[in-house]
């Protein structure tokens, strides 16, 4: 290639990191300024400038940016500066970037599919210029975030995820495909914006919806074949469980809302048990929130919980109670309940508040899944450490506004005995001269460690081991210098070996059920994982 277009391009593109030796070789001479750089200062700069924005949004676009510039140089700032980075990239300031799609979006960085293209979408999807895609990520942007439906504008979600499929679990960037598809919004202030970048109309549902996602499902797979991952994003709560059982049986799908929050989760509580004593069996669990993640996590404990005591999942859903909007779930309310919650409806006489149904279940451990902040009110917490010497709280609602309580408030609330966790980060909290590290259930913790198995091992479908799997790669490192400051998750900054380990016990998973195609099947997992992985230093061109 000629040096011109070598600098346009963002998978080539070394800016003043091109040696003299390629500056000769390449017709580069003279389309830089002499001085040559490594990598390394490139970051150094880079970082330094991204420091000087006070905007968060602003970060975000210095982001986006380097990432159609210098495509190596954006994943090698990402992977050392993980901490610091991944709110920006991903939640929350992606959330500020979807609202804002439409004013910021310069250049497309997924394919969009909306009802124009219904009949094309194969054609559509032969449009993108990469072949060789592994992992898919796909939204219809009804449920952003916390943030509701934003429609086209979703499209960032799908954006950042993958980013970090690839910062965090090591899969090859031009593997990975983020898709927008486009069924029109209910969201009016898009609808009445003359800088929409979607479909103006409102939303598709029913048979029409279910149609479009078909086609588009068997779109993917004539395409990619049958190893393509696809991971449905941010789908509000009435498909998202209908099409992950629809295609659970025929592709590769995985729905991170409600399968990987679930995985992160079950990983904090295996770890809590070093604290709390026990096995999972000998715990009752309360959720606040009987959605995607609520219901999500409620399943894979009882699974995790009927493996390990051979009690039948009908048995073992017995010590787990779930709160929504109207009250305990319970089972005079089954008839009404939405399908996803009626495992859930045990026998109990209704109770119509949170402090209630503490005080009735008497849980030991407290987990917030309803999107709605404060709900762990003082009266809430202190119940729980009444009854709990070590009373477990997992504040998960998204952003840290929406979190049921804050560390803080949990610390102090139960005189230092709470393990505390949440799903926005918190700072650490010194009680009585100790300090206590709130852990995250992040869900970056897992879906890129899973995915990257499932694509070195060659899965064909995603099964329920694998996830426990996966949170017991996770649960296995966090180590006692951890335990001894009350983390139940390792730190961020060590993903990448946590993503290895993860990996490799999810490909020995496929490969134990039969599902891995890829053989023969490697002797050393972990290392085969890490040796997989992409890393961004730069190529030397001759
Ligand atoms: P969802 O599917 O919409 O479910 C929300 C649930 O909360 C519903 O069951 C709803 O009740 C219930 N709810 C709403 N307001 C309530 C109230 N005032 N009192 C009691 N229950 C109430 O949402 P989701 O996808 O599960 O997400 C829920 C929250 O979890 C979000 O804030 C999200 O950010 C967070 N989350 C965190 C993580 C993580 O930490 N890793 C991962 C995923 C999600 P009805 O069913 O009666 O409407
Ligand atoms: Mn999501």
């Amino acid at each position: 290639a000629s040096g011109y277009t070598m600098l346009r391009d963002p998978h080539h593109n070394k800016g003043l990191a091109f040696t003299e030796k390629e500056r000769d070789a390449h017709y580069l001479r003279g389309l830089l300024p002499p001085a040559v750089l490594t990598q390394e200062l490139q970051e150094k700069k880079l970082m330094n400038n991204i420091r000087q924005y006070e905007v968060p949004l602003h970060k975000y676009m210095a982001m986006m940016e380097l990432e159609e510039r210098n495509e190596r140089l954006f994943y090698k700032l990402l992977i050392d500066n993980v901490e610091e980075l991944l709110p920006i990239v991903y939640t929350p300031v992606v959330g500020e970037a979807c609202q804002k799609y439409g004013s910021i979006f310069r250049r497309p960085q997924g394919v969009y599919i909306s009802l124009k293209e219904k009949g094309k979408i194969l054609e559509v999807l032969r449009n993108w210029p990469e072949r060789g895609i592994q992992v898919i990520v796909v939204t219809d942007g009804e449920r952003i975030l916390g943030l509701g439906d934003l429609g086209c504008q979703g499209m960032g979600i799908p954006v950042g995820k993958l980013a970090l499929y690839t910062a965090l679990g090591g899969v090859r960037p031009s593997a990975c495909l983020p898709i927008t598809i486009d069924v029109g919004t209910n969201n009016e202030q898009l609808l009445n914006d003359e800088f929409y970048i979607g479909l103006k109309q409102k939303r598709a549902t029913g048979k029409e919806y279910y149609d479009f996602l078909h086609e588009f499902m068997t779109a993917v797979k004539q395409n990619y074949g049958e190893k393509v991952l696809v991971q449905f994003e941010d789908f509000a709560n009435h498909n998202a469980f209908e099409l992950l059982a629809k295609y659970g049986t025929t592709h590769l799908v995985f729905n991170d809302d409600i399968q990987g929050t679930a995985s992160v989760v079950l990983a904090g509580l295996v770890a809590s048990l070093k604290l709390l004593g026990g096995s999972l069996g000998d715990h009752t669990f309360l959720f606040l929130g009987a959605g995607e993640a609520g219901t999500g996590i409620a399943e894979l404990i009882a699974l995790e919980m009927s493996k390990q005591t051979k009690i039948p999942l009908e048995e073992t859903r017995k010590k787990i109670w779930l709160v929504d909007s109207k009250g305990l779930i319970v089972k005079s309310r089954k008839e009404s309940l939405q399908h996803f919650k009626q495992p859930w409806a045990h026998d109990h006489e209704p109770v119509n508040n949170l402090l209630d149904a503490v005080n009735a279940i008497k849980p030991t451990a407290l987990i917030g899944t309803s999107g709605v902040g404060k709900q762990f009110t003082k009266e809430v917490v202190e119940a729980m450490a009444a009854f709990n010497q070590t009373p477990l709280i997992m504040a998960l609602s998204n952003p840290t506004s929406q979190a049921e309580c804050t560390a803080e408030e949990a610390y102090t609330w139960t005189e230092g005995r709470a393990i505390f966790s949440s799903g926005s980060p918190f700072d650490p909290v010194e009680y009585n001269g100790k300090l206590f590290v709130p852990g995250q259930a992040n869900n970056a913790y897992i879906f890129p460690g899973l995915g990257f198995g499932l694509v070195i091992s060659g899965a064909i479908r995603v099964h329920d081991d694998m996830l426990l799997a996966a949170s017991e790669a996770l649960a296995g490192q966090v180590t006692q210098e951890h335990y001894d400051k009350g983390m139940i998750y390792p730190p961020l900054s060590n993903i990448r070996t946590i993503s290895a380990h993860i990996a490799a016990n999810v490909a020995a998973k496929a490969y134990d059920l039969g599902l891995a195609t890829r053989l023969p099947r490697p002797a050393d997992l972990v290392k085969y994982a890490e040796s997989c992985m992409y890393t961004p230093n730069y190529r030397n061109y001759r």
